[in-house]
């Protein structure tokens, strides 16, 4: 049975008369929780936590997850700049992004914003920009999880991160640049299998191992968060577990004890609001066919059904 969630029937009300319909109603509490269990994500050495405010960057909840002690990672630099008249600190914000900044590259680093890149072309121009500093970069393992190929971040059919075997040139590219490579990040995918996991973490740390100045490794987001009650979400406590005793192990073999670095976007976020909606009208196609309720909503507002057939809950109120 698919649930209300946090709405009651008289906030759903209250809602519809002080905005109007269709709505977006979302629940300060729930996302105070979700960052709550983030934060508690199991680690050996260290925990920094990031919101990857693509899921969504409405001003309200940037300043609700700030509060609550997050990072950030942008996912372009107009969503830096978004978190940035936030009045989010720069330190605060990570660059994680396809395309390299065309027009607040210099406000941005002067900001405090940490790069990572993206590519190695990405690294040999931010060289050029800033010769000397610190960047990290995102690596593409060679395998990713996620329910569909186009949620999967990793393996040869993702586009995101230097391919690992092409790791040595970025390290080139950027010691031409007297760059110093700091953290390492990798991107897990929207999936849950711990197999997955475990190769993504190992295959991550063994990149890092490569460079003597990296001290963090940033294994991104992806937890695959259910929205119907026929699914399961990600236990963050049972992957973050078995992440852990992976640092824990490398860190007996090699004597590198790297801080963790997590950054969901979608489990801050989904499951925290509801999309509220009237009905405008019905129609049948007979006896054989489907009755159809035509709603006064569509792609526009909630694009994940027509983008990933993803199914959502969908609750009728009244008769
Ligand atoms: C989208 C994204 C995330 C978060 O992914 P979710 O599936 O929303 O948790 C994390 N890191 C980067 C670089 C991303 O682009």
């Amino acid at each position: 049975m698919e649930t209300l969630n946090f709405l009651t029937p008289e906030l759903i009300s209250n809602a519809i008369s002080q905005i109007g319909s269709p709505a977006y109603v979302y629940s300060r509490e729930t996302i105070e929780q979700r960052c709550a269990e983030v934060s508690a994500f199991p680690n050996a050495y260290g925990l920094n936590a990031r919101y990857a405010l693509k899921a969504n960057p409405h001003l309200a909840i940037l300043k609700i997850v700030e509060a609550m002690g997050l990072h950030f990672d942008a996912s372009s630099e107009y969503e830096v700049m978004r978190c940035l008249h936030a009045g989010i600190p720069g330190e605060k914000i990570q660059l994680t992004s396809q395309q390299f900044p065309r027009e607040h590259l210099t406000e941005i680093i002067e900001a405090g914003v940490l790069f990572n890149a993206c590519s190695l072309r990405q690294i040999d121009a931010f060289g050029k920009a800033f010769p000397g500093s610190n960047i990290s970069f995102r690596v593409n393992p060679g395998t990713g999880s996620g329910s569909n190929r186009k949620t999967n971040v990793g393996g040869p059919s993702a586009s995101f991160g230097i391919w690992h075997e092409q790791t040595d040139e970025a390290a080139e590219i950027a010691a031409k640049h007297n760059l110093s490579i700091t953290r390492i990040h990798s991107h897990i995918g929207s999936g849950s299998d711990p197999e997955v996991w475990k190769a993504v973490t190992e295959m991550t740390l063994a990149q890092a191992d490569k460079f003597p100045t990296v001290h963090t490794v940033n294994l991104g987001g992806g937890f695959k968060v259910a929205r119907m009650s026929s699914e399961k979400s990600t236990d963050l406590q049972e992957v973050g577990e078995f992440v852990k005793s992976v640092f824990i192990k490398h860190a007996e073999n090699t004597g590198k004890e790297y801080k963790l670095e997590v950054e969901p976007g979608t489990y801050l976020s989904a499951n925290c609001g509801s999309l509220i909606c009237d009905v405008d009208d019905i129609s049948s196609t007979g006896e054989d066919g489907y009755t159809f309720l035509k709603l006064n909503t569509g792609m526009d507002t909630i694009t994940r059904p027509a983008l990933y057939a993803s199914e959502h809950p969908i609750i009728i109120l009244n008769d």
